[in-house]
């Protein structure tokens, strides 16, 4: 006799066991999803998602810079084909104290001195012996006589006037000109504390010389001196500023010494050129054109014939003479 559950019952659970077997089986080979797997599918694509981002925001982080660089070598490639080309690795400030004398000579080389903007200049090449007479704070009743010995020797100098002098002898500085020599500006009043009280007073003062020679002669020098030299009178912004209105500045690297007292002996002033100009191969000579300088005047023809017989030749500065400045000349 059949014993247990009736048959009815136990065909449902059989049939329930078996759907759920059919189930498990067409879940296993994929072919239908449950709410769980879909959840956990979900789930998955939404961390995919985020990690998707991530590499992305990274991946697009490494094009940003990749095009940035781009950008950079096609900006650097368009600096280098100017006229002023930018080195890739700006050099580094040099120390105060530096001297300028090498931004005006190694023409080509971008100022390195703090503060120190000038620009950079092209000067001609020069005889490998060459001098450079320069006669200051003229006109002065001396001057026929200089530019007669100059005319005997056929050489030429240059001028550094005083605004003062030359409305004294403004003829003076026609015939300096008209002779062939060279004009620069030794500023207007030559008064120091005037002149270096600021760049802005030292411009000033170089303008109203130079509109005064122009109104003479019909040129403005971009040469100048200044009263003293530079070495403890011009600091940086003397440089910047007398550049940037494009002058250029002399100092001397020989001086005749006869500005050491009022009247130097002619011998003194003979025997002081031999001692300096021993081994130099560019020289910027200072002497004056001034009233009382009278053994200037007689040793001029002595200093002209040592200079000559040691192979030097003579030249008049122009913006093209690269200057002599002293290594001290610049402050920061
Ligand atoms: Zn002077």
């Amino acid at each position: 006799m059949l014993t247990g559950k009736p048959l009815g019952k136990r065909i449902k659970k059989t049939s329930i066991a078996i759907i759920m077997v059919i189930t498990l089986i067409l879940e296993l080979s994929g072919c239908t999803r449950s709410p769980l797997v879909w959840f956990q599918d979900k789930g998955k694509n939404g961390v995919s998602a985020v990690q998707s981002v991530g590499v992305q925001g990274s991946r697009s982080d490494e094009e940003n810079k990749k095009e940035q660089d781009k950008k950079d070598t096609v900006k650097q490639e368009e600096t280098a084909s100017d006229d002023a080309p930018v080195p890739m690795n700006p050099p580094q400030p040099d120390p105060p104290q530096t001297p300028i004398r090498p931004f005006y000579e190694l023409s080509g080389t971008p100022p390195m001195a703090p503060g120190l903007a000038m620009r950079n200049r092209v000067f001609s090449e020069e005889p490998s012996k060459v001098v450079y007479l320069t006669l200051d704070d003229g006109p002065s009743p001396n001057t026929p006589q200089i530019l007669q010995i100059l005319k005997n020797e056929s050489i030429h100098a240059t001028f550094f006037v005083i605004g003062r002098q030359v409305e004294k002898y403004p003829e003076y500085l026609k015939q300096e000109k008209a002779e062939g020599n060279a004009i620069g500006n030794h500023t207007y009043s030559h008064n120091y504390a005037e002149i270096y009280q600021s760049p802005q007073a030292y411009l000033a003062n170089i303008k109203k010389n130079e509109d005064l020679i122009y109104s003479l002669v019909g040129i403005r020098p971009p040469i100048i001196r200044a009263p003293g030299g530079t070495q403890g009178h011009f600091h940086v912004s003397y440089y910047n500023t007398l550049d940037a209105a494009g002058y250029l500045v002399y100092d001397w690297n020989v001086s005749t010494g006869d500005a050491a007292a009022a009247v130097v002996p002619t011998d003194q002033l003979v025997r002081n050129v031999m001692s300096q100009v021993p081994g130099k191969d560019r020289v910027i000579m200072l002497m004056h054109d001034a009233p009382g300088k009278t053994t200037t005047v007689e040793a001029l023809p002595r200093i002209i014939q040592y200079l000559k017989k040691e192979g030097y030749t003579f030249g008049i500065l122009r913006p093209e003479v690269a200057p002599i400045l002293f290594p001290g000349g610049f402050r920061s």
